[in-house]
């Protein structure tokens, strides 16, 4: 996933693994899992290895009703098959295609990760069929009435199954580390669309009954459905939007170069191996910035800035179907593997679409981010490392930036040392001899001591592997690229104008907007600018760049602090709009969180909240609920 920019989690990656085609010896088999304290399933037992999904969905009770026919690999000729769940209601249980009933008990409830469903099958067992019902709090699905949509007409629902709420919507082996196919027919009422990470229909049909396919294994954090008024247009041969109807035209207009970014990914890493590549634009009170689902990427619409300025959160998604969808971490645990690779993957697509000086701009606002992620947790945080344990915790906490921007820093700093061409041939080979598997932090550390350093004693102290993965914050070696700050630099430039700027030493200051004009830059100003500012200032810089009207929500979100930290009124209607029709949760939170600071501020913030609360997503309004109250 996004962090931040998506939600409580974002998203992750890898397991078994295959070999090097050229050398036999060092296949490595699927059954080398590595244990999951996040499931309850014993998959070197037996395990899953195909699904049968045949669901309704029934907006009225807001339950998903219906049936989950697993293929099973007996592997111990064991007579039980644990899978995940979490509040589901069973109704019965069969087993073979005669749907012979069987016996089934339930392990222990857990915090977090609810309870073992204990499956009585015998050694010879290779279907069974599992009857449920979804409870009203099943923590994937979010179902949104007509107000919380952007057509306003009609409901909506969407699942999002990372890190471990898939077991909230289908009995399964859930954990990243166990792979399988799935088929599913969906049923919903027949004015609305279905679609699900596979592949997906293009029209509504009149009988509201859907088919879907996902030929390749996937686990099952990345089981996704959505259901809604929902149209679709064709980017190119191979892409397209899906979204509602009042937003399906700007979001293609937006997103233009969704066909351009695959060949770039293509280019870099090998082929996209999962056929098409979609979007699917979620309502406006999508709590999150995006989330990998295969086939079809879920995203925010605030992405949708009019002028193409935000569209690298396609980058990242995108990057997903290489790491983390492709070769994705064994347990969450391995977090890192997923999000830092993507990290690594999407700001190289970027470089290749925008240009090194983008690309190095956001690697700048990463490492800033870093270092403010650990200095905020401290140097006593268990969470600082790359390696991390959230054994006993739910793993959507480690939706931090150590995984994303840490992970980031180390694949950088192997890049530096190695010589880029090394590295760019290193991760092809990566990707090609371990897609469609699951991998541990130590898997890949063993690959790449194999394949990339091979004893080289100069490399080993120039990457110092064991310090970025086992060792705390930041190390001292870290690469990053230091242009932007060299004398004459785009950053240098931008510092010492708005300093210039803030002394009232600029007696031009048109040359401001002819500096900064990518919205990378006008946020790196907005940074540098004092926190302190007057009305006339702040007048003054609208004036010449007109950030109260952008519509850009990175930019929005830098200025509309500054505008409610020094009581700018000018900016007090747009914020109001901003606040009320956007849903993405550390979008606007920060928002309110600032109005809190000024006097008068909080009766602000109820005032606009009432009005905006309506839009909010139960997960965005229960936290601001709790910040207000
Ligand atoms: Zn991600």
């Amino acid at each position: 996933m996004l962090k931040k920019t998506i939600m409580m989690k974002n998203i992750i990656f890898f397991i078994p693994f295959l070999m090097i085609i050229s050398c036999k010896q060092k296949k490595e088999v699927a059954s080398q899992l590595v244990e999951d304290p996040h499931s309850f399933s014993k998959p070197s037992m037996a395990v899953v290895e195909h699904l049968n999904l045949d669901i309704k969905v029934n907006f009225e009770d807001q339950q998903i009703s219906g049936k989950a026919v697993w293929t099973i690999n007996n592997k111990a000729k064991s007579n039980e098959i644990i899978f995940d769940d979490s509040k589901l209601n069973i109704s019965k249980i069969t087993l073979g295609a005669e749907e012979k009933e069987t016996t089934f008990n339930y392990g222990e409830e857990k915090e977090y990760i609810g309870r073992a469903l204990k499956v009585a099958i015998t050694p010879e067992t290779k279907l069974i069929t599992i009857y449920y019902t979804t409870n009203k709090d099943a923590s994937a699905l979010q179902w949104l009435n007509p107000h919380q949509t952007a057509g306003k007409m009609r409901p909506y629902l969407f699942t999002q199954s990372e890190s471990i709420a898939a077991r909230s919507w289908i009995p399964c082996q859930d954990s990243p580390g166990i792979r399988f196919t799935y088929n599913a027919t969906v049923t919903v009422p027949n004015d609305l669309l279905a679609l699900m990470s596979a592949e997906n229909p293009e029209v509504k049909n009149t009988t509201g009954v859907y088919h879907f396919k996902q030929i390749h294994p996937i686990p099952s954090y990345l089981l996704a459905l959505a259901v809604g008024d929902i149209a679709f247009k064709a980017v190119d041969e191979r892409t397209g939007v899906y979204a509602e109807p009042s937003v399906l035209a700007k979001a293609v207009y937006e997103f233009a170069d969704m066909g351009k970014m695959v060949h770039a990914a293509e280019k870099l890493y090998g082929p996209y191996r999962w056929g098409r590549y979609d979007l699917l634009v979620l309502p406006p009170s999508f709590p999150f910035g995006g989330m990998e689902n295969p086939n079809l990427t879920f995203i925010t619409p605030t992405v949708i800035a009019g002028d193409r300025s935000l569209v690298s959160i396609i980058s990242h998604e995108l990057a997903h179907s290489w790491s983390g969808n492709l070769v994705t971490n064994a347990t969450w645990n391995d977090f890192w593997l997923n999000e830092g690779f993507t990290n690594y993957f999407e700001r190289r697509i970027d470089e290749e679409i925008f240009g090194k000086q983008e690309a190095e701009m956001q690697e700048e606002f990463a490492k800033k981010a870093l270092e403010d992620a650990v200095k905020e947790m401290g140097d006593t945080s268990k969470d600082i490392y790359l390696k991390t344990e959230y054994a006993g915790r739910n793993p959507d906490d480690g939706t931090n930036d150590i995984a994303y921007e840490k992970g980031y820093f180390f694949l950088r700093t192997i890049e530096a040392a190695v010589g880029r061409p090394n590295f760019d041939a290193f991760l092809r080979g990566y990707f090609d001899s371990h897609a469609f598997q699951s991998v541990s932090t130590e898997q890949f550390l063993t690959y790449l001591n194999e394949n990339l350093i091979k004893g080289n004693a100069d490399l080993e102290k120039k990457i110092r592997v064991n310090d970025w993965v086992y060792g705390p914050g930041i190390p001292s070696n870290i690469a990053y690229a230091k242009g932007l700050w060299a004398k004459g630099g785009k950053f240098s430039k931008i510092d010492s104008l708005a300093s210039a700027w803030n002394k009232g030493k600029l007696t031009d200051t048109s040359i401001l907007t002819k500096e900064i004009g990518t919205s990378n830059e006008k946020k790196f100003f907005i940074n540098m600018l004092p926190q302190e500012m007057t009305v006339k200032q702040m007048t003054d810089l609208d004036r010449q760049f007109n950030f109260t009207g952008s519509n850009n929500t990175d930019i929005q979100l830098a200025w509309y602090t500054l505008a409610i930290r020094n009581q700018y009124m000018v900016a007090d209607k747009r914020i109001e709009d901003y606040l009320i029709e956007n849903g993405r949760m550390w979008h606007i939170i920060p928002l309110y969180k600032e109005m809190m600071k000024i006097p008068g501020g909080l009766k602000r913030a109820k005032e606009i909240y009432k009005k905006a609360r309506p839009n909010y997503h139960p997960m965005t309004y229960q936290a601001i609920d709790k910040l207000l109250d």
